[in-house]
């Protein structure tokens, strides 16, 4: 099995499926598809696709590495502390910050899925909090 035709349906099923997965639930999906292929061959195939900027890995704050597409345009997350409840940033309020940075420091900024931790209304208003 050659790793592109792997690399292609990673491709397909997160498209597919805007969301985090963990790099075992990928595996998974993938063993659906391909009964034959094995983990660690899906895992290389993560990685150099993280490399190629095609998908985003991210540590949402619970140790685990989580990967999504990435479409045409960049999206970030706020992600509370206490419960993990995980809302989108949309890259228009980010993207002026990146340029500023950009200018700032002469860098072009790789970074496309940006990660902010805090804490939501919800536990705010927890009491003991
Ligand atoms: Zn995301
Ligand atoms: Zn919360």
């Amino acid at each position: 099995m050659k790793a592109s035709s792997v690399d292609q349906i990673i491709i397909e099923f997160l498209q597919q499926n805007r969301q985090h997965y963990a790099s075992h639930q990928i595996y998974e999906q993938i063993k659906i598809r391909l009964p034959a292929v094995n983990r660690s061959t899906v895992y290389r195939s993560l990685e150099r696709l993280t490399n190629q900027g095609k998908i985003s890995v991210s540590d949402m704050g619970t140790g685990v590495f989580l990967y999504e597409y990435v479409g045409e345009g960049r999206h970030h997350h706020l992600v509370c502390q206490e419960c993990h409840h995980i809302i989108d940033i949309s890259d228009e309020d980010v993207a002026p910050l990146f340029e500023r940075i950009e200018r700032k420091n002469s860098y072009e900024i790789l970074t496309n899925h940006l990660i902010l931790y805090g804490i939501c209304p919800g536990c705010q208003t927890k009491p003991g909090s």
